[in-house]
C-alpha cells in the first residue's frame, strides 16, 4: 500500500471487542475474539481530497466512482465491466396502490452476473490482486459464487467455489459456464462455509466468503452510496434489505455512516432487515433480546437461507443504530411479492430479492410505514437464476388450436387476469 492509501485507510476495528489493528498485514477476523472487523477511514483526509463536485466528474457509472471510500489502493485499469451503477426506479403503477408513500426500487439485478454480490466481488478481486494473490475461494449459496466466477473470468483470476449441491441448477450452471472450479458440498451453506475456511487456510488462497472478509461489506456499501447520490443526497426514510448473513445490510449502514462523517448528508435511513420465516436468526435475536442462535433454515429464498448469520453482529448493530427493525416473511408472501414486483415494475427478482418487497408490503399492513415517507426496496438478484421458484406462482398455458376463434376465446379467458 502507498503512503497516501495508508493515510486514507487507518486500519481495522473489531466489532466484538473494539480492538484496533493496523491496515497491514491483512487479517480477516479479530485474532483476539474471532469477531468480524470494520474498516476505519480517515474522513478528514478524504474530505480534503474529495467532494460531490469531484465525484460528478468521474466519467463511469461503475462503483469505482467511490474509490476514496474503498479499501484498495487503486481501481483496476479496465473499468468496462461496470459492477454497480444500477438504476433507482420509481413506479407510478405501484404508487397508486400504496398511497402517499414514495417508493423506489434499487435494481441490482442488472449487475454483470445478475446480483448485488458483484459489488463485493469487484473489491475482493482488486484487493486480492494488490496482495499478489491469484486464486480466490468462496463458499456461497449461489450468487456470490456466480459473481466470483464471472468477475474472475474477466480479471483473469482463478475461482474456486464450494456450494451446497442443492443450490438451484441455474446458479451451478452459471458457475461452471465461467470455468470456475466447483466443489458441490454434500450439506448446507454452513457446511460449505466451514470447509471453505479450511481450504483457504490450507492453500493460502484469498477468501471471498461473505461474512468474514471485511473488504466485502465495503463493496456492498456502494449500493447505499449510489442510492444517496441518485436521490441527490436526500436520504430515504427506510430501506428494506433482504437479509441472510447480514453482510448487505451492514454494508448499506456503513455507506450512510460514511456520508454523515464526510458531512455530505445529515441523517441515517432506518434499515429494515427482511428475513424468510424459514431462516429468521436475526429476527429471533432482536425479538428476544438474546444473542443470535442457530436455526435450521428452510426457505424458497435460497440466497438468504442461512442457519447462523456470519455477519449477524454487524447486521444487528446496523438495525439498532439506524432505529430500524427486522421482519420475517413467509415463502408464500415472498413468491406473491415476486410476482407483484414483476407485474408492476418489469423487474424479475429472485425470491430472496423479492423478500424486500414482501417485507415492505407486510410492514405497510402492520402500520410500520407512514404516509409521506420515501422508501427504497433493494432488489438484489435476478429471478432468471431460479426460474422454478417463480413457476410456483405461474401456470404456463398448454398448447392451443391454431385458429383465430380459439385465440379470441383464449384472450377473453385470460385478459382479465
Ligand atoms: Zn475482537
Amino acid at each position: 500500500m502507498s503512503d497516501s492509501t495508508t493515510q486514507r485507510i487507518l486500519g481495522y476495528k473489531c466489532v466484538g471487542c473494539g480492538k484496533e489493528y493496523p491496515l497491514e498485514p491483512f487479517i480477516y477476523q479479530c485474532p483476539d475474539c474471532n469477531s468480524n472487523l470494520d474498516i476505519l477511514y480517515n474522513y478528514e483526509l478524504i474530505r480534503d481530497i474529495w467532494s460531490v463536485d469531484e465525484l460528478k466528474k468521474f466519467p463511469y457509472k461503475s462503483l469505482w466512482r467511490y474509490h476514496p471510500l474503498l479499501p484498495v489502493e487503486n481501481p483496476p485499469e479496465n473499468l468496462s465491466m461496470q459492477s454497480g451503477g444500477t438504476p433507482l426506479l420509481s413506479f407510478p403503477q405501484i404508487q397508486t396502490e400504496i398511497g402517499k408513500i414514495n417508493l423506489y426500487v434499487k435494481d441490482d439485478t442488472r449487475n454483470p452476473s445478475g446480483s448485488l454480490k458483484d459489488r463485493a466481488t469487484e473489491i475482493g478481486i482488486r484487493h486480492a490482486d494488490e496482495l499478489g494473490q491469484d486464486t480466490i475461494v468462496a463458499a456461497s449459496t449461489g450468487n456470490a459464487a456466480a459473481s466470483l466466477a464471472a468477475l474472475a473470468a474477466f480479471y483473469e483470476k482463478k475461482a474456486v467455489i464450494l456450494a451446497p449441491a442443492s443450490a438451484p441448477p441455474a446458479k451451478l450452471t452459471q458457475i461452471l459456464q465461467y470455468n470456475a472450479l466447483l466443489y458441490p458440498v454434500e450439506g448446507t451453506y454452513d457446511d460449505a462455509f466451514d470447509l471453505s475456511m479450511l481450504v483457504a487456510e490450507a492453500n493460502k488462497w484469498y477468501s471471498r466468503s461473505t461474512g468474514i472478509n471485511p473488504v466485502l461489506a465495503e463493496g456492498k456499501k456502494t449500493v447505499g452510496l449510489e442510492i444517496a447520490e441518485q436521490m441527490n443526497w436526500q436520504i430515504p426514510d427506510k430501506i428494506f434489505v433482504p437479509t441472510g448473513d447480514g453482510c448487505i445490510i451492514a454494508g448499506v449502514h456503513k455507506a450512510f455512516l460514511d456520508l454523515v462523517r464526510l458531512g455530505w448528508t445529515s441523517k441515517l435511513p432506518q434499515l429494515i432487515a427482511v428475513q424468510a420465516e424459514g431462516s429468521p436468526a436475526i429476527v429471533n435475536a432482536l425479538d428476544s433480546g438474546k444473542p443470535m442462535e442457530k436455526v435450521r433454515s428452510d426457505t424458497v429464498a435460497d440466497s438468504i437461507s442461512v442457519d447462523l448469520p456470519r455477519d449477524g453482529e454487524k447486521a444487528i448493530k446496523a438495525i439498532k443504530e439506524s432505529k430500524g427493525f427486522a421482519i420475517a416473511v413467509s415463502d408464500d408472501e415472498i413468491l406473491t411479492a415476486q410476482y407483484r414486483l414483476s407485474k408492476n415494475t418489469g423487474i424479475f427478482a429472485e425470491p430472496a430479492a423479492a423478500a424486500s418487497m414482501a417485507g415492505f408490503l407486510k410492514a405497510m399492513r402492520l402500520g410500520k410505514v407512514f404516509e409521506g415517507e420515501s422508501i427504497v426496496i433493494l432488489a438484489s438478484g435476478s429471478g432468471l437464476k431460479d426460474v422454478p421458484a417463480a413457476q410456483q406462482k405461474i401456470e404456463i398455458p398448454k398448447a392451443q388450436p391454431k385458429n383465430l376463434e380459439s385465440f379470441l376465446t383464449f384472450c377473453k379467458e385470460h385478459q382479465s387476469k
